[in-house]
This record gives C-alpha cells, structure tokens and sequence, in this order.
C-alpha cells in the first residue's frame, strides 16, 4: 500500500466505523525532502485482560508510522503500554517536530537516529517507529530482508515464549490448555502472592519451559531467591525482574546465588544502561520500544555479548510491524518473547509467524510484511 493509499484507506475506514472507537484516525503527514512522513493513532484490542503484577488492561494505544521514499514505503510502529508514561499525545507531538527532510537519504539511519536524539531524551517509542520503518524502507529498496542485511541465519531464531498473565486459576487453566500444543516455551507473569499456585496450575496441564517474570514484584531479596530454587524444581529457565529496578547490590547479591539466569527489563532502556548491570544481571531483556528501535538494539546485543551477557528480546502489545522487526534479531538472541502480535486482535499485517513453536522469518524485502 502506498502512502496515498494508506491515508485514504485509515480515513475510509475512520468515518465507516467512528474515530475512537475502532482506534483508527485520519494520518497526519510531515513532507518536504525525498522522504515522506506519516502516522495514525491505532489502539490495539487484546484477545484477554493482561495483568502483571502492578496493572490490569484490555486495549493499548499505538501509533501507526509509513515513511515513503523513491515509490517505497516502510512501515514503523510506536507501542504505548501506559506504564511507560508514553500516549498517543506525546508521540505525535515528537513526531511534529520530526523534519526528514535535511536528510539526503534514507540509509542514513545513524544520522537520523542521532538527529532525532537532539529533539529529545526520551520518547523512544516515536524514535523506534521511525527506526523501524527505515530499516524496512531501505531493506525493499535493496530488494532483502533484513536478517539477510545483518548477516544472521534465519534458522537460528528459535522459539518464543508466549505469555500467560495473571488470573484466576480457571483462566490460566484454559489460556495453558490454548497454547501448550503451539509454544515450546511459556512466559508466566508472577510477583503476587498467587505465584505459586499459577505455576501448579500451568504444570497440571504441561511440562513446558517457563521463564517468568515478576515485573519487579518481589518485595524480599530471601524470599525471592527461595522462590527461584523452588521454581527451577518446577521447570523454569529463568527470571526476568525479580526486584525493583532501583535495587541493584539486592538483585547482584540475588544473582550470585540463583540457580538461574537473572534477566534485566525495566532496569535497562538503552545502550547506555547497560555497563551499571554488569554483575547485577545474568542478562539483559532488549524492547525496540525501549531501545529506540533496532540500531540501538543492535548495539546493545553487541555489547552485552562482549560482556559475557545473555540476550534476551521481548516486545510490548504491538501489531507485527513492531513484532517482525524485533524477530529479524531473533538468530542473534539466547531467548525470545515476541508475541505481541499474538495477543491481540485487530493486527494489520502478516510478518513473523510462529510455527511448531518456532519464529518464522518472512523472507520479503525489508519487514517482509503482507497487509491483512
Ligand atoms: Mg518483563
């Protein structure tokens, strides 16, 4: 679809269904230079309320991002999970201020990337959706997909867990029951007093892997690491924020003693995080979203491994725009959790599927991806 044709269809579609209610709007578009901007909200509808240890909710709003060039166009996405403090308001009004017009070509993505870092410190999802769209945008005009660019084996993307929140032990029962036969591995959402019984129930139904994360929901560094040995009787593989992002010695003195992998998230955004968790964390969780997209990430994947640490990449609630460009880094991860795309309703393109439990790669130029 080209640009023209993606304004008109979200305007289309817009005034058929109603602005806010079906979380399509008209696209706003910046111009001037060889390359075109625009972006439309999309609220993302989720197949079930997903709860973490702090929140519950049923939609997350998102923003849709196309950046055309030479008859090509590139898809990018920003995520907004509320959490974060970022809204469909401040992404737009980052994106005002975006001008991609000084910029000659858009394979000069290290210079754009440093560009739209002097607009801001933060809001990195808006940075991650003009990232995204111009790795897919100059992967079509080399006519490749993106993990051929890098260099990385398709093959080697392995599995990603798919995540069961936290609910009555009816739900998870009937979510465990949904995905055992389709995933290799299981993401549990833990960090409340019903920890356990959400493993025991999952474990009446599959003997899975299960990484879990506690989304910094342990209060006690003792309590906590009784709970990781008893876990890893129970099958898990290993622990994603144990402790509040701000306890560093707890969660190096955590470490040191686990019988599994430690694994960072919301104690590291960006590259620039990453030197103060050596030794704090086994590993480190890398989010486009958080990272500003996949130049960063890139970066960040080197620089853990060079520091002996393990890499793990996720995702928020997103479509598979965001979803299939994390997954072009799958073959260079130790494990994935890409399954944003999986669990909501109203995705907007076919990219990385998932089969037998494996990523599957699209092999399109770019993304690779197909509108539904
Ligand atoms: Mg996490």
């Amino acid at each position: 679809m080209d640009r023209r044709e993606f304004i008109g269809t979200s305007i289309g579609a817009a005034v058929a269904a109603g602005l806010s209610s079906c979380g399509i709007a008209p696209a706003k578009q910046s111009t001037g230079g060889k390359m075109q901007l625009s972006w439309r909200p999309y609220e993302l509808q989720l197949a079930h309320t997903f709860t973490v240890s702090s929140y519950s909710r049923t939609t997350t709003p998102g923003v849709q991002l196309e950046i055309t060039c030479d008859g090509y166009t590139g898809h990018g996405e920003a995520s907004m999970p509320p959490y974060l403090g970022h809204t469909v308001e401040s992404v737009c009004s980052f994106l005002e201020k975006v001008d991609l017009g000084q910029f000659e070509s858009p394979f000069l993505i290290e210079d754009i990337m440093a560009y739209l870092d002097t607009l801001s410190d933060g809001d990195s999802p808006a940075k991650a959706a003009i990232d995204i769209a111009l790795h897919d945008l100059t992967g079509q005009m080399l006519g490749a997909p993106l993990y051929k660019i890098w260099g990385y084996n398709p093959a080697k993307a392995g599995p990603t867990s798919f995540t069961i929140g936290i609910d009555t032990p009816e739900v998870v029962r009937q979510k465990t029951q949904e995905c055992a036969g389709l995933y290799k591995v299981l993401k549990v959402k833990v960090g409340l007093d019903t920890d356990e019984q959400m493993i025991r129930t999952i474990r009446e139904i599959t003997d899975l892997p299960i990484a879990v994360d506690a989304n910094q929901g342990w209060k006690d560094r003792s309590k906590a690491l009784d709970e990781i040995f008893w876990l890893k009787e129970q099958g898990v593989i290993l622990v994603e924020q144990p402790l509040a992002k701000e306890r560093l010695d707890d969660t190096a003195w955590l470490t040191e003693r686990s019988p599994l992998p430690i694994i960072a998230d919301e104690a590291v955004q960006r590259l620039k995080d990453i030197p103060r968790l050596k030794g704090a964390y086994s590993g480190i969780n890398i989010k486009l979203m958080k990272s500003t997209g996949l130049l960063e990430a890139r970066k960040m994947i080197a620089y853990a491994r060079a520091e002996g640490m393990k890499v793990m990449l996720g995702c928020m609630t997103e479509t598979s725009v965001a979803c299939t460009a994390a997954a072009h880094l799958a073959p260079a991860a130790d494990f994935c959790d890409i399954d944003g795309n999986l669990l909501i309703t109203n995705d907007l393109y076919k990219g990385v599927t998932v089969r037998d439990g494996l990523l599957t790669l699209p092999d399109g130029p770019g993304l690779g991806l197909t509108k539904l």
